[in-house]
């Protein structure tokens, strides 16, 4: 266990078994605040299974928050879907005592299998949960921070704006749909496809977008592929199909494995880090937990522009692919002075 939190550099890992209730929350860092990430509700095959998804997934919400300058550790929760029948209330009742027993260090918020029912049960057992119904949905926030991240991508990569490009929209969900009207508005031309069929014959009506097989979204003729579905997309298969210039979407975890990024940069695909594109709904969630305004929030996720500027200058001047360069500044953040790297000095100097 403890070579395994080493493993992902996790600083606490707690676990809470009470009646059908079998949950992990995973702490990853707390240099910059209270740690903040989603709860996953979903099926695992085995606990080790459900413990390993909690430590990868709460060091890269320490990543997200460090390069949004959110104010926030890595932290997120697993609970493990009961086999048969159970009562949801009172499971999420439990699990928020079990959340209030951290006094603050771990706040939650929606994620996979979790809705705003379940997070309003956490609520009236615990104030540290930041997607209850009185929050808000983040979508908008993440999908705002994707159209501006395209931008800029596109502006350093082709030098021009989104007028008459080609833009191949993977998923169309919360986020991928409202990527899609800002993008319909900013001229650009979609070719979308979705898993299910009516969401995709939708955007065509709304957006005059052009429908495609979900097999066949990586080989499109287009300057913009935006994964916005499941992670793990860009693979070795995945990639040698692709046509397009700028890689830019919300999905998490979209490197099947690290050296696919080194993959793009040789292919000279400008792939913009997930983590920090797709930081718009944690900069959210964060804001209104600390009671900052609408428009507050919005200035913070325009701050991703510069952001993302100098990964892309770093990565061009260093020869380094985008998502090293990302990860090496948000561990600077993280471990400062300890880190050996120096692209967040050369950051500063940009
Ligand atoms: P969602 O569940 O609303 O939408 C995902 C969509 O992708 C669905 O319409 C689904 O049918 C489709 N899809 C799944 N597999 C597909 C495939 N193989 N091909 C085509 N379409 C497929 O989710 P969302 O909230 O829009 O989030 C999308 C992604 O972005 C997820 O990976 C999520 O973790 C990540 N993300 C979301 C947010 C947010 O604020 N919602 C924030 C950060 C990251």
């Amino acid at each position: 266990m403890f070579s395994m939190m080493q493993g992902q550099t996790v600083q606490e890992l707690h676990f809470c078994q009470q009646g059908p209730l079998n949950a992990v929350i995973a702490i990853h860092n707390l240099t910059l605040g209270p740690a903040l990430g989603g709860c996953r509700f979903i099926d695992y095959e085995n606990e080790e299974q459900a413990i390993t998804d909690a430590l990868r997934l709460a060091k890269g919400m320490s990543y997200k928050a460090a390069l949004a300058r959110v104010p926030q550790g890595g932290g997120k929760a697993v609970i493990i879907k009961p086999k048969g029948s159970f009562d949801r209330q009172q499971l999420f009742k439990q699990f928020g005592q079990f959340i209030q027993s951290l006094s603050g260090r771990y706040i939650t918020a929606m994620d996979s299998g979790t809705q705003v029912q379940d997070m309003d049960d956490i609520r009236s057992q615990t104030p540290f949960v930041s997607s209850s119904s009185n929050i808000g949905d983040p979508s908008p926030a993440t999908a705002q921070g994707v159209v501006l991240g395209m931008i800029t991508a596109v502006e350093f990569q082709l030098g021009q704006d989104m007028k008459g490009l080609t833009v191949a929209i993977q998923g169309l969900g919360h986020v991928g749909m409202a990527l899609a009207k800002q993008l319909h508005k900013e001229g650009a031309k979609l070719i979308v496809c979705d898993v299910d069929e009516q969401k995709s014959l939708w955007a065509q009506q709304a957006f005059g977008a052009t429908v495609v097989n979900v097999d066949d979204i990586y080989s499109q003729e287009c300057e913009v592929f935006s994964p916005c579905g499941l992670g793990a997309v860009l693979n070795e298969k995945t990639i040698s199909q692709l046509k397009c210039k700028v890689i830019a979407g919300c999905a998490n975890n979209q490197l099947a494995q690290d050296d696919i990024g080194q993959m793009l940069h040789e292919q000279k695909i400008l792939y913009v880090p997930d983590y920090v594109i797709n930081s718009g709904g944690l900069i959210f969630a964060s804001g209104r937990f600390r009671g900052l305004s609408a428009h507050q929030i919005g200035h913070e996720i325009y701050k991703l522009k510069d952001t993302l500027n100098k990964i892309f200058i770093l990565s061009k001047n260093k020869k380094q692919a985008s998502h090293q360069i990302a990860n090496e500044m948000a561990e600077h953040i993280l471990y400062g002075a300890e880190s050996q790297n120096t692209n967040a000095n050369m950051l500063e100097a940009v």
